[in-house]
């Protein structure tokens, strides 16, 4: 018997919904609950991966290949559970599966509307009644109340409440605001959200309070009475130093006991999670900072999102605080390079797509792989030390890769067979996590303890095999490839002190109480 949470935000957006989600996810599993979390995103993409990355951030990519929202990286780096195509959902996806139907003729000549039929559709995914079996389904609905798009999400969340009883209990995320001129709080905003989740049918449970200043048992007396919310149920969720106190907080500030409570299930004792706090301990006492270079184009904080968490997470095991410098990669030229990279003990060379700023991550692999400077390149990060190596050992000054360049002699880097006939854009891209086998004394091999692994991807093109032998008598050695069709996938360079690259993506698996080895190895690399 599934029982659902739906978490909504109002007030403004930016307020964390996806770690407040992730962070209920996290305390339920604490107690002894399996659970699931997914994304309802209200744009009409049918999924993010043809988004640019200054829409809505980084694309993450779930082990069975769906491109998704960054949250699900929360999720997984929370909770450690795997999603998949079935934790992500777009309006797109949702009228595209209704519109499919239509035209199969499914509906016996039916009118089809909003209602009933596109929000059938999203009760049938928030439900996930053929799904596996997990005590709690979080669902968390993108975007802010009282946007247009997110009005069918509403409705269905209304008529699951209707019909599922105590089994649906909703969490509603505001924010109070501080005016600095009258030296108060503000609880306005968040009377006029919740109305507007009245309006559409929704009394809200539970409600989460975003906050830069501690708010008074008062303020939470005013909220809970105005709100129609027990004052056990206003929680306040203060700014706090790392996302990742963010669960013990919400531990502290009773938010799990809260919605059990709501749903009327022994709360019981408070469970200790002692892996966290060792890992909270970790990150509380960690004070030699260690800088990165993040070598990129996309000079966002939320683009590389999964990136930085892992480089974070790796830091804190390996006890320093990496401190992450963005590195434009369109501003590096041969002349400032030396200057540009003087402040980091290690780059790392961001993944990405087209020719805007490569010539700047070729330059800064040259830079790292002739001064002895870890780096770990990722994806088009590999495909640059790939290109880099071919011009300037190799010496063939016009290698590239087929994706910048698709008239070069020496396309060092091609399109993969499969992508040859591929015309529309959307999803069809080689997603998803693939065997890889390392070669045996490999530093690659070393670093993951095992030959065997499996890793997720997102990528067009590949290393071209026929420079294969030429690189490895060269110094660059192709040492994890896929087993079934012998794509590389992992280059190093032996001599050098850590010089990594991946075709895959090793920081969407890298998880708080799992960090990734490849990480670990790097920041270790990079602190010494
Ligand atoms: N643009 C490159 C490709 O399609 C790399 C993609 C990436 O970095 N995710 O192969």
């Amino acid at each position: 018997m599934k029982r659902y949470i739906f978490v909504t935000g109002g007030v403004v957006s930016s307020l964390g919904k996806g770690i407040i989600s992730a962070s209920i996810g996290k305390l339920l599993q604490a107690r002894g609950y399996s659970i699931t979390i997914q994304k309802f995103d209200p744009y009409i993409n049918i999924d993010p991966g043809t988004l640019n990355p200054y829409e809505h951030g980084e694309c993450y990519v779930t082990v069975d290949g769906m491109e998704t929202d960054l949250d699900l990286g929360h999720y997984e780096r929370f909770t450690g559970i795997r999603t998949t195509r079935a934790n992500s959902f777009t309006t797109g996806k949702i009228y595209k599966a209704v519109i499919d139907k239509e035209r199969r003729g499914d509906y016996l000549g039916k009118t089809i509307q909003v209602v009933p039929h596109i929000t059938d559709e999203i009760k049938r995914r928030m439900l996930r009644e053929n799904d596996e079996d997990v005590d709690f389904v979080i669902s968390e609905i993108g975007g802010t109340i009282g946007d247009i798009e997110s009005a069918p999400f509403l409705e269905a969340i209304r008529q699951l409440k209707w019909e599922l009883g105590n089994r649906a209990v909703s969490v509603h995320l505001t924010y109070v605001p501080y005016l600095r001129a009258a030296d108060e709080l503000k609880t306005k905003p968040t009377q006029h959200s919740v109305k507007e989740m009245q309006g559409a049918g929704i009394q809200p449970d539970v409600l989460v309070l975003r906050t830069e200043k501690h708010l008074s048992d008062g303020i939470r007396q005013k909220v809970a009475s105005f709100c129609n919310v027990d004052l056990e149920c206003v929680v306040q969720s203060e700014d706090l130093p790392s996302i990742y106190d963010v669960p013990v907080n919400m531990q502290n500030q009773g938010l799990d006991s809260a919605i059990l409570r709501k749903f009327g299930v022994p709360v019981g004792e408070t469970p200790k999670m002692e892996g966290w706090h060792r890992f909270l301990e970790l990150q509380r006492t960690a004070n030699k900072e260690v800088r990165v270079g993040l070598v990129g184009k996309y000079d966002l904080q939320d683009a590389y999102k999964s990136i930085r968490e892992s480089l974070i997470l790796a830091g804190i095991y390996n006890h320093v605080k990496v401190k992450i410098d963005f590195i434009n990669s369109e501003n590096i030229t041969e002349e400032n390079v030396s200057e540009k990279l003087s402040q980091v003990a290690g780059i790392l060379v961001c993944p990405g797509f087209g020719q805007r700023g490569i010539e700047g991550k070729i330059i800064a692999v040259e830079y790292a792989r002739t001064h002895n400077l870890p780096a770990f390149g990722i994806c088009l990060g590999m495909q640059m030390m790939v290109i880099e190596f071919a011009r300037n050992v190799l010496k063939y000054s016009d290698a590239h890769s087929a994706e910048m360049d698709p008239a070069t002699e020496h396309n060092v880097i091609d399109l993969m067979e499969e992508q040859k006939s591929v015309t529309n854009m959307g999803g069809t891209m080689r997603l998803g996590a693939y065997d890889c086998t390392l070669r045996a004394g490999s530093r690659v091999a070393e670093i993951y303890g095992t030959s065997q692994i499996s890793e997720r991807h997102r990528h067009r093109y590949e290393f071209n095999n026929r420079y294969k032998e030429e690189y490895e008598k060269h110094g660059m050695q192709c040492v994890g490839v896929n087993p079934g069709n012998d794509l590389v996938e992992v280059v190093e360079i032996p001599d050098h002190r850590w010089f990594i690259g991946t075709q895959f993506h090793p920081e969407y698996s890298s998880t708080v109480l799992h960090p990734h080895p490849l990480f670990m190895s790097f920041v270790q690399e990079v602190a010494k």
